[in-house]
């Protein structure tokens, strides 16, 4: 499959890249940062075990999942991509406390200088 070389899995292993190397279309030898970041966490082997025991359909996103968390841990080393959600967590919560103070003001704005909300209510029926 890869006529011009080695994969980057296989160059960094330096080790003969088979033809039906697992590591070869998820780790293209143009992207060497990329297998070294999974290599760096997860260990070549287990990465290679890891894509092995899925359905093929499923190794492509296994592959950008496990690219995704090792540059995490890398940056991150305690908390890897729980980091991020935590982050991304926060930021939903303060957004929402944000949304539901200004539902407040504007309801707050639309009750000035007018009747009750009740007495608007009664007068819509
Ligand atoms: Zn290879």
């Amino acid at each position: 499959m890869n006529m011009s070389g080695r994969c980057a899995g296989c160059k960094y292993l330096r080790r003969r890249c088979p033809s039906d190397c697992i590591l070869s279309p998820y780790f293209p030898s143009s992207d060497p940062q990329r297998f070294a970041s999974v290599h760096r966490i997860y260990g070549a082997s287990n990465v290679a075990k890891m894509l092995q025991e899925l359905m093929p359909h499923l190794r492509a996103q296994a592959a950008e999942t496990l690219r995704y968390e090792a540059q995490c841990r890398i940056q991150d080393p305690i908390s890897g991509c729980v980091g991020v959600i935590s982050q991304l967590h926060q930021q939903i919560q303060d957004t929402e406390c944000q949304l539901a103070k200004t539902r407040a003001e504007v309801a707050l704005m639309n009750s000035d200088g007018q009747e009750p909300p009740q007495a608007q209510a009664d007068q819509q029926i």
